[in-house]
């Protein structure tokens, strides 16, 4: 049976142009391959049995040259603040975890791009998995539509906004993560604009030039946690190949190229960056290029070895950047009682 599946081709991997050329190829006609890959995308269909358009002889053409790798979200979670985190299960069994979180105003899809992460951040939950693989463009795009049903099930209000802040490092998966943002824009797809989206990353220098030669129309969200090369390294082992020296530059780059603002992500801890040496190197770092901060509550995610800053520490941090023209925002976490919350998706389920 495995074999089977693995012998029929995922029939998302095709473009639209290569449906029409393999519906052609069988002797049909072309707006077919139009019809299915509305179904495919638009209406996220799971199985041919649902394209009730297409002719059954054709559907069992299509069953017997292809599969529908959907993506089953087969945990669900809901926290007493309404948010919902789902376990995802892919086609292979792997799994990923994506949140919803309903704000008044919002509705935010929290999606993962890879199984597991490389990145090591001392701090996270996902750290401790390791990094499998990657996503697909399909298996990230499912995530966003899965959310974007459930908001209307349980809310009656359509998906705002899309941070790709679950499980790994998107921009070590550069290539279907922008695959799947096309397919999320797209108006055959499930047509949302761009500037809702946020790519979170650990600021890896070479991918953020690479982002802003393509000039992608998406915000850039880097998690800093500190400007301080000492700091940063003993909590995020990536600065020790790309340090706060090379982020600079390729944020530069970026906002001479795409004229975006950056949002820094920096969670305040106990003995780690609650100086006023710690917040100064911050305020340094936010005039690089025009820039937010969101200062993150800590989820704790163990033996205490990370413990959350005081108020008074986040209120010298907000005051300093704020008085200087920063705009900052307090994050506080949301779906902490299911684990959902940042830095916890660890496929606990
Ligand atoms: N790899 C990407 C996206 C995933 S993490 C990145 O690093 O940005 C999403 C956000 O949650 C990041 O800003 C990360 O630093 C933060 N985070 C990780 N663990 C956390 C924890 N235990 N508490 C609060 N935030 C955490």
């Amino acid at each position: 049976m495995l074999t089977e599946t693995l012998a029929r081709r995922d029939i998302r991997k095709l473009s639209l142009e290569e449906l029409k050329e393999f519906f052609i190829a069988k002797g049909e006609k072309a707006f077919r391959a139009q019809q299915v890959y509305e179904w495919l995308w638009m209406k996220s269909a799971k199985s041919f049995e649902q394209m009730t358009n297409i002719s059954l002889s054709t559907r069992e053409m299509l069953k017997e040259h292809f599969v529908i790798n959907h993506i089953k979200v087969d945990n669900m979670q809901r926290s007493a603040d309404g948010t919902i985190k789902n376990a995802v299960t892919l086609f292979d069994g792997l799994v990923v975890e994506s949140v919803l979180i309903p704000t008044e105003k919002r509705i935010t899809a929290c999606v993962s791009s890879q199984v597991g992460c490389s990145l090591a951040c001392k701090f996270c939950a996902t750290a401790r998995l390791k990094r499998q693989r990657n996503l697909s463009p399909d298996e990230i795009y499912d995530q966003v539509a899965a959310i974007k049903e459930q908001a209307d099930l349980f809310f009656g209000r359509p998906l705002t906004n899309i941070v790709f802040m679950g499980m790994g490092e998107p921009l070590l998966n550069y290539a279907n993560v922008t695959a799947a943002i096309e397919k999320i824009t797209h108006q055959k797809g499930l047509g949302m604009a761009a500037k809702r989206i946020t790519v979170s990353t650990v600021g890896i220098a070479k991918m953020i030039k690479k982002m802003a030669d393509d000039e992608v129309k998406f915000n850039l969200a880097v998690s800093l946690h500190s400007a301080l090369d000492q700091t940063r390294s003993s909590i995020m082992p990536i600065n020790d190949s790309n340090s706060l020296a090379e982020l600079a530059d390729a944020l530069r780059y970026w906002y001479q190229k795409t004229k975006k603002k950056v949002t820094y992500e920096y969670v305040v801890w106990k003995d780690i960056n609650d100086s006023e040496e710690a917040a100064n190197a911050l305020l340094k770092f936010c005039k690089v290029i025009p820039s937010k901060v969101n200062l993150i509550e800590y989820n704790p995610i163990d033996d205490g070895e990370f413990k959350q800053a005081s108020d008074e520490v986040l209120n010298m941090y907000m005051d300093l950047l704020e008085r200087n023209g920063i705009t900052t925002r307090i994050r506080k976490s949301r779906g902490k009682d299911i684990d959902a919350a940042c830095g916890q998706l660890a496929n606990k389920t």
